[in-house]
């Protein structure tokens, strides 16, 4: 049949700000460090059309550069945290009383 097409466009991906079940090629790929191009390592988040259209556009290149920086030589999951927190403070001061 004309319609038939490959197994890869009959994937189901889930979106993840909602959790609606959608066909991967009518899901956007949400790539976190908004680059989809290099896939190396990664693994792509999705989101429905709905959602994507509703995606907060506030700029957030910090944050992500920031995780990237943090994430570079793959630091386990306390050393990240550790150095997230560390970063941040860092950055933009602690967001509790400054302790004295
Ligand atoms: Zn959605």
């Amino acid at each position: 049949m004309w319609s038939s097409r490959s197994n890869r466009d009959r994937k189901t991906v889930v979106c993840i700000a909602c959790g609606t079940s959608l066909l991967r090629s009518e899901a956007r790929e949400y790539d976190k460090e908004g680059n989809r191009w290099d896939r190396h390592g990664k693994e792509f988040e999705f989101l429905c059309k709905e959602c994507y259209r509703g995606l907060c556009h506030q700029p957030r290149d910090e944050l992500e550069s920031l995780l990237v920086d943090i994430e570079r030589d793959g630091p386990d999951r306390d050393a990240f945290l550790q150095r997230y927190f560390g970063a941040v403070e860092e950055r933009y001061g602690s967001p509790e009383e400054p302790e004295s």
